[in-house]
Protein backbone atom coordinates (compact mmCIF):
# COMPACT_ATOMS: atom_id res chain seq x y z
CA UNK A 1 0.00 0.00 0.00
CA UNK A 2 1.41 3.35 -0.57
CA UNK A 3 1.91 5.76 2.04
CA UNK A 4 0.19 8.84 0.17
CA UNK A 5 -1.36 9.22 -3.12
CA UNK A 6 -2.40 13.17 -4.21
CA UNK A 7 -5.24 13.93 -6.49
CA UNK A 8 -5.31 16.51 -8.69
CA UNK A 9 -8.21 18.25 -10.89
CA UNK A 10 -6.79 21.27 -12.68
CA UNK A 11 -8.29 23.29 -15.61
CA UNK A 12 -6.21 24.71 -18.28
CA UNK A 13 -8.23 27.68 -21.07
CA UNK A 14 -7.55 25.20 -24.59
CA UNK A 15 -9.20 26.36 -28.27
CA UNK A 16 -11.72 28.67 -26.15
CA UNK A 17 -12.74 26.56 -23.27
CA UNK A 18 -11.85 25.47 -19.85
CA UNK A 19 -10.67 21.66 -20.45
CA UNK A 20 -9.99 19.74 -16.63
CA UNK A 21 -7.67 17.36 -16.16
CA UNK A 22 -6.80 14.75 -13.44
CA UNK A 23 -3.73 13.77 -12.69
CA UNK A 24 -1.90 11.92 -9.77
CA UNK A 25 1.42 11.46 -7.70
CA UNK A 26 1.81 8.86 -5.43
CA UNK A 27 4.31 7.98 -2.66
CA UNK A 28 4.85 4.46 -1.74
CA UNK A 29 7.47 4.07 0.57
CA UNK A 30 9.79 7.10 2.15
CA UNK A 31 12.64 5.14 4.03
CA UNK A 32 15.31 6.77 1.12
CA UNK A 33 14.70 10.01 0.00
CA UNK A 34 13.87 11.98 -2.42
CA UNK A 35 11.21 9.18 -3.92
CA UNK A 36 11.24 8.51 -7.04
CA UNK A 37 9.74 7.25 -10.41
CA UNK A 38 8.21 8.25 -13.76
CA UNK A 39 5.43 10.62 -14.49
CA UNK A 40 3.04 8.85 -17.49
CA UNK A 41 0.59 10.36 -19.99
CA UNK A 42 -2.58 8.21 -21.03
CA UNK A 43 -5.80 8.36 -21.09
CA UNK A 44 -5.76 4.66 -19.09
CA UNK A 45 -3.97 6.40 -16.51
CA UNK A 46 -5.75 5.93 -12.48
CA UNK A 47 -5.30 5.67 -9.27
CA UNK A 48 -4.97 1.90 -9.09
CA UNK A 49 -2.36 1.76 -11.63
CA UNK A 50 -0.11 5.05 -10.38
CA UNK A 51 -0.29 3.21 -7.06
CA UNK A 52 0.72 -0.03 -8.32
CA UNK A 53 3.65 1.28 -10.21
CA UNK A 54 4.94 3.42 -7.13
CA UNK A 55 4.85 0.19 -5.43
CA UNK A 56 7.19 -1.16 -7.97
CA UNK A 57 9.85 1.96 -8.03
CA UNK A 58 9.94 1.13 -4.01
CA UNK A 59 11.19 -2.34 -4.57
CA UNK A 60 13.17 -1.12 -8.30
CA UNK A 61 14.92 1.11 -6.39
CA UNK A 62 16.10 -1.44 -3.95
CA UNK A 63 16.73 -4.20 -6.17
CA UNK A 64 19.78 -1.85 -8.20
CA UNK A 65 20.70 -0.35 -5.36
CA UNK A 66 19.82 3.22 -5.90
CA UNK A 67 19.54 5.60 -2.87
CA UNK A 68 15.34 6.35 -3.54
CA UNK A 69 12.04 5.57 -1.79
CA UNK A 70 9.15 4.65 -4.62
CA UNK A 71 6.71 7.30 -6.20
CA UNK A 72 4.95 7.28 -9.47
CA UNK A 73 2.69 10.11 -11.38
CA UNK A 74 0.35 10.18 -13.91
CA UNK A 75 -1.96 12.14 -16.25
CA UNK A 76 -4.75 11.25 -17.80
CA UNK A 77 -4.46 12.70 -21.04
CA UNK A 78 -3.84 11.38 -24.51
CA UNK A 79 -0.78 13.12 -25.08
CA UNK A 80 -1.21 13.05 -29.29
CA UNK A 81 -4.96 14.90 -28.73
CA UNK A 82 -2.63 18.10 -28.50
CA UNK A 83 -0.32 20.13 -30.01
CA UNK A 84 3.15 20.83 -28.82
CA UNK A 85 2.39 24.46 -27.21
CA UNK A 86 -0.86 22.94 -25.58
CA UNK A 87 1.07 20.04 -23.79
CA UNK A 88 3.52 22.36 -22.49
CA UNK A 89 0.83 24.24 -20.95
CA UNK A 90 -1.10 21.39 -19.51
CA UNK A 91 2.31 19.73 -18.71
CA UNK A 92 3.33 23.25 -16.66
CA UNK A 93 -0.28 23.40 -15.10
CA UNK A 94 0.27 19.73 -13.55
CA UNK A 95 3.90 20.60 -12.73
CA UNK A 96 2.94 23.63 -10.81
CA UNK A 97 0.27 21.79 -8.60
CA UNK A 98 2.83 18.83 -7.34
CA UNK A 99 6.03 21.51 -7.11
CA UNK A 100 3.68 23.85 -4.60
CA UNK A 101 3.24 20.81 -2.56
CA UNK A 102 7.01 19.21 -2.96
CA UNK A 103 5.53 16.66 -4.86
CA UNK A 104 8.12 17.59 -7.25
CA UNK A 105 11.50 18.82 -5.57
CA UNK A 106 15.16 17.58 -5.83
CA UNK A 107 15.27 16.07 -2.23
CA UNK A 108 11.63 15.22 -1.48
CA UNK A 109 10.33 13.62 -4.61
CA UNK A 110 12.15 13.40 -8.42
CA UNK A 111 9.99 12.68 -11.36
CA UNK A 112 11.11 11.33 -14.47
CA UNK A 113 9.90 10.36 -18.12
CA UNK A 114 7.45 7.09 -18.95
CA UNK A 115 4.64 6.19 -21.22
CA UNK A 116 3.39 8.97 -23.09
CA UNK A 117 6.64 11.49 -21.46
CA UNK A 118 10.07 12.20 -22.93
CA UNK A 119 12.88 14.97 -22.78
CA UNK A 120 10.98 17.18 -23.65
CA UNK A 121 8.10 17.28 -20.59
CA UNK A 122 10.70 17.24 -18.63
CA UNK A 123 12.61 20.01 -19.48
CA UNK A 124 9.29 22.18 -19.40
CA UNK A 125 8.65 20.33 -15.74
CA UNK A 126 12.47 21.79 -14.57
CA UNK A 127 11.53 25.55 -16.06
CA UNK A 128 8.42 25.06 -14.24
CA UNK A 129 10.40 24.53 -10.93
CA UNK A 130 13.15 26.93 -12.06
CA UNK A 131 10.17 29.29 -11.93
CA UNK A 132 9.00 28.82 -8.82
CA UNK A 133 12.59 28.36 -7.10
CA UNK A 134 14.71 30.81 -8.55
CA UNK A 135 17.00 30.90 -5.66
CA UNK A 136 17.67 26.73 -5.50
CA UNK A 137 20.76 25.95 -6.84
CA UNK A 138 20.22 22.00 -7.36
CA UNK A 139 17.04 23.04 -8.99
CA UNK A 140 18.08 20.91 -12.09
CA UNK A 141 18.07 17.92 -9.94
CA UNK A 142 13.99 17.83 -9.52
CA UNK A 143 13.83 15.42 -12.33
CA UNK A 144 15.62 13.23 -14.91
CA UNK A 145 15.55 12.47 -17.98
CA UNK A 146 16.36 15.79 -19.18
CA UNK A 147 17.89 16.96 -22.44
CA UNK A 148 21.65 17.28 -22.48
CA UNK A 149 21.87 20.77 -22.79
CA UNK A 150 19.59 20.72 -20.08
CA UNK A 151 20.96 18.95 -17.45
CA UNK A 152 20.38 15.73 -18.77
CA UNK A 153 23.29 13.19 -19.09
CA UNK A 154 24.64 10.94 -22.00
CA UNK A 155 22.89 7.99 -22.20
CA UNK A 156 19.96 8.58 -20.34
CA UNK A 157 17.53 7.73 -23.36
CA UNK A 158 18.98 4.31 -24.33
CA UNK A 159 18.82 3.60 -20.57
CA UNK A 160 15.79 1.68 -20.59
CA UNK A 161 16.65 -0.41 -23.77
CA UNK A 162 20.53 -0.71 -22.62
CA UNK A 163 19.53 -2.11 -19.53
CA UNK A 164 17.65 -4.92 -20.86
CA UNK A 165 20.58 -6.08 -22.98
CA UNK A 166 22.84 -5.78 -19.90
CA UNK A 167 20.25 -7.98 -18.15
CA UNK A 168 19.88 -10.46 -20.90
CA UNK A 169 23.66 -10.48 -21.75
CA UNK A 170 24.43 -11.18 -17.67
CA UNK A 171 21.17 -14.03 -18.00
CA UNK A 172 23.30 -15.51 -20.66
CA UNK A 173 26.80 -15.74 -18.52
CA UNK A 174 25.07 -18.20 -16.57
CA UNK A 175 24.79 -21.27 -18.32
CA UNK A 176 22.61 -23.44 -15.52
CA UNK A 177 20.07 -20.22 -16.06
CA UNK A 178 20.14 -20.47 -19.72
CA UNK A 179 19.28 -24.40 -19.34
CA UNK A 180 15.92 -23.37 -17.25
CA UNK A 181 14.31 -22.10 -20.13
CA UNK A 182 15.74 -24.82 -22.41
CA UNK A 183 18.37 -22.77 -24.38
CA UNK A 184 21.78 -22.58 -24.77
CA UNK A 185 24.63 -20.94 -25.89
CA UNK A 186 24.96 -17.11 -26.55
CA UNK A 187 22.69 -14.30 -27.56
CA UNK A 188 24.03 -14.74 -31.19
CA UNK A 189 21.08 -15.85 -33.02
CA UNK A 190 18.95 -16.38 -30.73
CA UNK A 191 14.89 -15.07 -32.65
CA UNK A 192 14.15 -12.44 -30.66
CA UNK A 193 10.02 -10.88 -30.94
CA UNK A 194 9.70 -7.03 -29.51
CA UNK A 195 5.99 -5.40 -28.57
CA UNK A 196 6.23 -1.68 -28.60
CA UNK A 197 8.85 -0.02 -30.66
CA UNK A 198 8.51 2.77 -28.66
CA UNK A 199 12.01 4.14 -26.81
CA UNK A 200 12.53 0.92 -24.47
CA UNK A 201 11.58 -1.81 -27.21
CA UNK A 202 13.67 0.20 -29.83
CA UNK A 203 16.44 0.53 -27.60
CA UNK A 204 16.57 -3.19 -26.68
CA UNK A 205 16.17 -4.59 -30.28
CA UNK A 206 18.82 -2.14 -31.67
CA UNK A 207 21.44 -2.94 -29.12
CA UNK A 208 20.77 -6.69 -28.93
CA UNK A 209 20.49 -6.87 -32.79
CA UNK A 210 23.45 -4.82 -34.02
CA UNK A 211 26.04 -5.93 -30.71
CA UNK A 212 25.25 -9.19 -29.65
CA UNK A 213 24.08 -10.96 -33.04
CA UNK A 214 20.03 -11.89 -31.83
CA UNK A 215 17.56 -11.58 -34.79
CA UNK A 216 14.47 -9.68 -34.59
CA UNK A 217 11.78 -11.66 -36.05
CA UNK A 218 9.14 -10.02 -34.46
CA UNK A 219 7.99 -6.55 -34.05
CA UNK A 220 4.87 -5.60 -32.34
CA UNK A 221 2.77 -1.89 -32.97
CA UNK A 222 -0.44 -0.66 -31.75
CA UNK A 223 -1.48 -0.83 -35.83
CA UNK A 224 -0.37 -4.51 -35.88
CA UNK A 225 3.18 -6.34 -36.13
CA UNK A 226 5.93 -7.45 -38.54
CA UNK A 227 6.92 -10.78 -38.81
CA UNK A 228 10.00 -12.53 -40.52
CA UNK A 229 11.73 -15.64 -39.67
CA UNK A 230 15.04 -13.99 -41.34
CA UNK A 231 14.78 -11.16 -39.00
CA UNK A 232 14.23 -7.58 -39.55
CA UNK A 233 15.95 -4.26 -39.49
CA UNK A 234 15.01 -2.07 -36.79
CA UNK A 235 16.29 1.05 -37.87
CA UNK A 236 14.14 0.73 -40.90
CA UNK A 237 11.09 -0.01 -38.88
CA UNK A 238 11.56 2.57 -37.06
CA UNK A 239 12.27 5.48 -39.09
CA UNK A 240 8.98 3.93 -40.72
CA UNK A 241 7.18 4.04 -37.77
CA UNK A 242 8.37 7.63 -36.71
CA UNK A 243 7.79 8.96 -40.11
CA UNK A 244 4.04 7.34 -40.10
CA UNK A 245 2.88 7.15 -36.96
CA UNK A 246 2.47 3.36 -37.36
CA UNK A 247 3.89 0.06 -38.82
CA UNK A 248 1.19 -0.34 -41.55
CA UNK A 249 2.02 -0.19 -45.09
CA UNK A 250 6.26 -0.64 -43.84
CA UNK A 251 7.35 -2.43 -47.46
CA UNK A 252 7.57 -5.96 -45.81
CA UNK A 253 6.20 -9.13 -46.75
CA UNK A 254 4.74 -9.78 -43.80
CA UNK A 255 2.64 -7.71 -42.56
CA UNK A 256 0.17 -8.70 -39.59
CA UNK A 257 -2.59 -7.01 -38.62
CA UNK A 258 -3.58 -8.63 -35.70
CA UNK A 259 -0.67 -7.96 -33.38
CA UNK A 260 -1.19 -9.54 -30.18
CA UNK A 261 -1.32 -13.08 -32.27
CA UNK A 262 2.71 -12.56 -32.98
CA UNK A 263 3.57 -12.89 -28.81
CA UNK A 264 2.28 -16.58 -29.39
CA UNK A 265 4.33 -17.33 -32.21
CA UNK A 266 7.79 -19.54 -31.68
CA UNK A 267 10.70 -17.63 -30.68
CA UNK A 268 13.54 -17.27 -27.77
CA UNK A 269 13.13 -14.60 -26.41
CA UNK A 270 9.57 -12.00 -25.67
CA UNK A 271 10.78 -8.80 -24.48
CA UNK A 272 6.74 -7.27 -24.29
CA UNK A 273 8.21 -3.21 -23.92
CA UNK A 274 4.81 -1.33 -24.12
CA UNK A 275 2.48 -1.60 -21.56
CA UNK A 276 0.90 -3.46 -18.70
CA UNK A 277 -0.99 -6.60 -18.41
CA UNK A 278 -0.35 -7.87 -22.52
CA UNK A 279 0.63 -10.90 -21.39
CA UNK A 280 -2.78 -12.46 -19.34
CA UNK A 281 -5.18 -15.20 -18.91
CA UNK A 282 -6.50 -14.86 -21.98
CA UNK A 283 -3.27 -15.44 -24.04
CA UNK A 284 -0.77 -17.29 -21.74
CA UNK A 285 -1.38 -20.69 -22.49
CA UNK A 286 -0.23 -20.05 -26.18
CA UNK A 287 2.97 -18.18 -25.56
CA UNK A 288 5.69 -19.96 -27.07
CA UNK A 289 8.91 -17.96 -25.75
CA UNK A 290 11.01 -20.21 -23.24
CA UNK A 291 12.24 -16.65 -21.94
CA UNK A 292 10.17 -13.42 -21.41
CA UNK A 293 11.98 -10.25 -20.38
CA UNK A 294 9.63 -7.43 -18.93
CA UNK A 295 10.73 -4.52 -20.41
CA UNK A 296 7.65 -2.88 -19.77
CA UNK A 297 5.96 -2.79 -16.36
CA UNK A 298 3.51 -5.06 -15.04
CA UNK A 299 3.09 -6.58 -18.94
CA UNK A 300 2.17 -10.29 -17.22
CA UNK A 301 -0.69 -10.78 -14.94
CA UNK A 302 -0.44 -12.52 -12.04
CA UNK A 303 -2.44 -15.32 -13.77
CA UNK A 304 -0.28 -15.27 -16.73
CA UNK A 305 2.95 -15.75 -14.70
CA UNK A 306 1.34 -18.29 -12.96
CA UNK A 307 0.61 -20.50 -16.22
CA UNK A 308 4.27 -19.39 -17.76
CA UNK A 309 5.84 -20.83 -15.30
CA UNK A 310 4.03 -23.97 -15.16
CA UNK A 311 4.89 -24.28 -18.74
CA UNK A 312 8.98 -24.26 -18.05
CA UNK A 313 9.05 -20.45 -18.80
CA UNK A 314 11.79 -18.29 -17.23
CA UNK A 315 10.74 -14.75 -16.58
CA UNK A 316 13.15 -12.09 -16.02
CA UNK A 317 10.70 -9.39 -13.87
CA UNK A 318 10.27 -5.81 -14.71
CA UNK A 319 11.83 -4.52 -11.04
CA UNK A 320 14.98 -6.14 -12.82
CA UNK A 321 14.54 -6.14 -16.19
CA UNK A 322 13.90 -2.35 -17.29
CA UNK A 323 15.63 -0.98 -14.33
CA UNK A 324 18.19 0.84 -16.54
CA UNK A 325 16.19 3.68 -16.59
CA UNK A 326 16.45 4.99 -13.32
CA UNK A 327 19.63 4.00 -12.79
CA UNK A 328 20.37 6.27 -15.05
CA UNK A 329 18.03 9.08 -13.59
CA UNK A 330 20.21 8.04 -10.61
CA UNK A 331 23.44 9.21 -12.04
CA UNK A 332 21.53 11.96 -13.84
CA UNK A 333 20.61 13.36 -10.28
CA UNK A 334 23.82 12.86 -9.09
CA UNK A 335 25.69 15.01 -11.88
CA UNK A 336 23.08 17.81 -11.33
CA UNK A 337 23.95 17.86 -7.49
CA UNK A 338 27.18 17.79 -8.51
CA UNK A 339 27.38 20.24 -10.85
CA UNK A 340 29.68 18.78 -12.82
CA UNK A 341 30.04 16.04 -16.34
CA UNK A 342 31.52 12.69 -15.08
CA UNK A 343 35.15 12.28 -16.37
CA UNK A 344 35.62 16.06 -17.01
CA UNK A 345 38.58 16.03 -14.25
CA UNK A 346 40.12 12.64 -14.81
CA UNK A 347 39.71 11.94 -18.56
CA UNK A 348 43.33 13.63 -19.65
CA UNK A 349 44.69 12.54 -16.54
CA UNK A 350 43.97 9.04 -17.40
CA UNK A 351 44.42 9.43 -21.21
CA UNK A 352 48.34 10.64 -19.98
CA UNK A 353 49.13 7.83 -17.79
CA UNK A 354 48.34 5.26 -20.98
CA UNK A 355 49.98 7.11 -22.81
CA UNK A 356 53.03 6.62 -20.79
CA UNK A 357 52.44 2.66 -20.51
CA UNK A 358 52.06 2.86 -24.91
CA UNK A 359 55.63 4.44 -24.84
CA UNK A 360 57.28 1.72 -23.19
CA UNK A 361 55.53 -0.70 -25.24
CA UNK A 362 56.46 1.29 -28.41
CA UNK A 363 60.27 1.03 -26.78
CA UNK A 364 59.75 -2.86 -26.54
CA UNK A 365 58.80 -2.78 -29.65
CA UNK A 366 61.42 -1.78 -31.55
CA UNK A 367 63.63 -3.75 -29.11
CA UNK A 368 61.44 -6.94 -29.54
CA UNK A 369 61.70 -6.33 -33.62
CA UNK A 370 59.76 -9.16 -35.50
CA UNK A 371 59.58 -11.51 -32.08
CA UNK A 372 57.00 -8.69 -30.99
CA UNK A 373 54.16 -6.54 -32.06
CA UNK A 374 51.96 -4.42 -30.00
CA UNK A 375 48.24 -5.62 -31.60
CA UNK A 376 47.03 -2.58 -34.26
CA UNK A 377 43.88 -1.03 -32.95
CA UNK A 378 45.74 -1.71 -29.31
CA UNK A 379 47.40 1.83 -29.14
CA UNK A 380 44.00 3.76 -30.44
CA UNK A 381 41.37 2.09 -27.99
CA UNK A 382 44.15 2.17 -25.02
CA UNK A 383 44.49 5.36 -25.10
CA UNK A 384 41.29 7.36 -24.99
CA UNK A 385 40.18 8.15 -21.80
CA UNK A 386 36.15 7.12 -20.59
CA UNK A 387 33.73 10.40 -21.47
CA UNK A 388 30.41 10.25 -19.64
CA UNK A 389 28.84 8.15 -22.07
CA UNK A 390 31.38 5.46 -21.05
CA UNK A 391 31.45 5.84 -17.53
CA UNK A 392 27.15 6.03 -17.34
CA UNK A 393 27.49 2.64 -19.10
CA UNK A 394 29.85 1.36 -17.18
CA UNK A 395 27.98 2.15 -13.77
CA UNK A 396 25.26 0.24 -15.55
CA UNK A 397 26.75 -2.31 -16.51
CA UNK A 398 27.57 -3.07 -13.01
CA UNK A 399 24.51 -2.34 -11.82
CA UNK A 400 22.74 -4.91 -13.90
CA UNK A 401 25.18 -7.52 -13.06
CA UNK A 402 25.22 -7.08 -9.14
CA UNK A 403 21.46 -7.32 -9.11
CA UNK A 404 20.95 -9.94 -11.07
CA UNK A 405 23.63 -11.77 -9.19
CA UNK A 406 21.94 -10.95 -5.83
CA UNK A 407 18.71 -11.90 -7.35
CA UNK A 408 20.56 -15.12 -8.82
CA UNK A 409 21.57 -16.08 -5.22
CA UNK A 410 18.87 -16.34 -3.60
CA UNK A 411 16.82 -18.24 -6.35
CA UNK A 412 19.40 -20.68 -6.86
CA UNK A 413 20.01 -21.35 -2.94
CA UNK A 414 16.29 -21.53 -1.86
CA UNK A 415 14.09 -24.50 -2.58
CA UNK A 416 10.89 -22.24 -1.65
CA UNK A 417 11.99 -19.96 -4.54
CA UNK A 418 11.03 -21.28 -7.61
CA UNK A 419 11.38 -18.18 -10.35
CA UNK A 420 13.42 -14.85 -10.57
CA UNK A 421 10.31 -12.55 -9.58
CA UNK A 422 9.68 -13.92 -6.06
CA UNK A 423 13.89 -13.79 -5.79
CA UNK A 424 13.89 -10.10 -7.16
CA UNK A 425 11.32 -8.98 -4.34
CA UNK A 426 12.57 -11.01 -2.09
CA UNK A 427 15.95 -9.59 -2.01
CA UNK A 428 14.49 -6.06 -2.58
CA UNK A 429 12.33 -6.30 0.64
CA UNK A 430 14.88 -7.41 2.69
CA UNK A 431 16.91 -3.90 1.82
CA UNK A 432 13.99 -2.02 2.62
CA UNK A 433 12.84 -3.94 5.66
CA UNK A 434 16.64 -3.36 7.10
CA UNK A 435 16.48 0.24 6.45
CA UNK A 436 13.43 0.47 8.31
CA UNK A 437 14.83 -1.88 10.98
CA UNK A 438 17.78 -0.10 11.40
CA UNK A 439 16.11 3.09 12.09
CA UNK A 440 13.62 1.79 14.34
CA UNK A 441 10.50 2.32 12.52
N1 LIG B 1 9.65 5.54 -15.60
C1 LIG B 1 10.83 4.74 -15.47
C2 LIG B 1 10.52 3.49 -14.66
O1 LIG B 1 9.42 3.04 -14.60
C3 LIG B 1 12.00 5.55 -14.94
C4 LIG B 1 11.84 6.10 -13.55
C5 LIG B 1 12.94 7.04 -13.13
O2 LIG B 1 13.92 7.19 -13.84
O3 LIG B 1 12.79 7.62 -12.05
O4 LIG B 1 11.41 2.87 -14.14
Amino acid sequence: MCNATYTVRFGVRLRGSIHTFTGYRSVHSEHLEPVKGGIRFALSVNQDEVEALAALMTYKCALVETPFGGSKGGLCIDPRAWDTHELEQITRRFAYELIKRDLINPSQNVPAPDMGTGEREMAWIMDQYMRMHTTDINAAACVTGKPLYCGGISGRVEATGRGVQYALREFFRHPDDVAEAGLSGSLDGKRVIVQGLGNVGYHAAKFLSEEDGAIITGIIERDGALYSPDGLDVEAVHDWLLRHGGIKGFPAPYHRPEGAAVLEEACDILIPAAMEGVINLSNAERIQAPLIVEAANGPITAGADEILRAKGAVIIPDLYANAGGVTVSYFEWVKNLSHIRFGRMERRREEARHELIVKELERLDKYLGDAWAMSPDFKRKYLRGADELELVRSGLDDTMREAYQSMREVWRSRSDVNDLRTAAYLVAIARVAANYAAKGL
